[in-house]
């Protein structure tokens, strides 16, 4: 069948062109899932001790992508134990101010202000401006700190990676808990550990990008005590109080008053399927090595720039990364018109392009399939 919006990917995993095709097993794991009735508690404890086992983490949960996870993760920093907090959010006293530095600014950060955060920005983006090197630097976010701090938020690149240590101590001298957005830093594998094991307290991954799980998933790793939270803000627990008795390493209930209701995290709800798939996507991830996963890459880069005249390859000899082919234009106006051309076309090629490069196209192996690069390679020598 062929469905309406139907494209060649050679973009990468956006959103936008539906991320990546499921990772082998993914398909099954649905249908097999779809068959039965599962008490959901008992199902995302489960799926909690998985992402826990993979990260490295005490916790953690299966969320509705790593922009649901932000939002509990915010959510779960907010109220805590506090379960007429967790009613009141996105209102409600109590703390409100996440700290995040300017350059780490981004619109994902929106799930925070979602859950009830007012975002307090620290440092200077100096050197994108070109007019300084300082960027953010530890003490910066330490004299942010105070009663009203309720996290410190922090996103995850390579430019950013190394900071991460000396940001988590002056917050946790503080007492203040460390949120990592990691949706897309997948590869390397060894990432899903590295920001638990920098100290971070939440780190949120998205399910649909490399890990190849259904777009709408993500996971959430960390401290036993948030992710508890961040449970109880998602779960349905429209039950009789005496009945609800999660694993205690999932959700501790001696620590809370009561059952909060539905609440800010009701609409990051996830479906048993979704979990179930994001599951078989982490399992196959974690089966390939990187160094697998990147020659698997990398034989389809080599078949495309066979065929193109002066690509190159980037990223060849790095298994941290996805190699990419790049085709460069004369200039940014001429890359433009190519790349408008492709996505014309009756079955719309979409290659990845680079705001700070406008004058490359390049071609990701991530999102296509065998089926597609016939098709790919006839478009790009028309
Ligand atoms: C993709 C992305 C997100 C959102 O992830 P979803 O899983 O699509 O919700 C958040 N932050 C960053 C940096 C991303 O690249």
């Amino acid at each position: 069948m062929t469905l309406p919006g139907h494209i060649i990917n050679a973009a990468g995993t956006l959103t936008r062109l539906s991320g990546a095709p499921f990772a082998p097993g993914v398909a099954d794991a649905m249908a097999a899932a779809d068959a039965v009735s599962v008490d959901m508690v008992a199902f995302h404890a489960y799926a909690g001790a998985k992402i826990a086992a993979a990260t490295g983490a005490d916790s953690g949960l299966a969320t509705a992508g790593a922009s649901a996870g932000l939002l509990l993760a915010a959510a779960a920093c907010l109220a805590r134990d506090d379960v007429a907090r967790m009613n009141a959010l996105p209102g409600g006293r109590g703390p409100t101010e996440i700290v995040v530095a300017r350059s780490h600014r981004n619109s994902y950060d929106h799930a925070a202000r979602v859950a009830g955060a007012t975002l307090v920005e620290v440092g200077l983006p100096d050197p994108t401006a070109e007019a300084g090197r300082r960027d953010v630097e530890p003490w910066e976010v330490a004299a942010a700190l105070g009663p009203e701090t309720a996290a410190v938020y922090f996103t995850a690149t390579r430019a950013t990676y190394d900071l991460l240590p000396a940001v988590v101590d002056v917050a946790h001298a503080q007492g203040v808990p460390v949120i990592v957005d990691a949706a897309a830093e997948l590869p390397p594998a060894a990432n899903l550990r590295r920001f638990i094991s920098d100290g971070a307290d939440l780190v949120a991954f998205s399910g649909g990008k490399v890990l190849g799980g259904p777009a709408g998933t993500g996971l959430l790793a960390g401290r036993r005590d948030l992710i508890a939270s961040a449970a109880l803000q998602c779960l349905d627990l429209d039950v009789h109080p005496a009945d609800f008795a999660p694993p205690a390493g999932f959700i501790d209930m001696a620590r809370y008053a009561g059952l909060p209701r539905h609440g800010v995290g009701r609409s990051a709800k996830l479906g048993k399927h979704e979990i179930a798939g994001l599951l078989a996507a982490l399992d196959c991830f974690l089966s390939e090595t990187d160094a697998d996963r990147h020659a698997r890459w990398l034989a389809v880069c080599e078949r495309v720039a066979e065929a193109l005249d002066g690509a190159t390859i980037a990223h060849a000899g790095d298994t941290d990364r996805i190699p990419v082919v790049e085709m460069a234009f004369p200039d940014a106006a001429s890359a433009r018109a190519r790349d408008a051309d492709l996505r014309a076309r009756p079955l719309p090629v979409h290659l990845g392009t680079d705001p700070f490069r406008p004058d490359v196209l390049s071609i990701n192996p991530v999102c296509l399939r065998e089926a597609d690069i016939g098709s790919l390679l006839a478009a790009l020598s028309d």
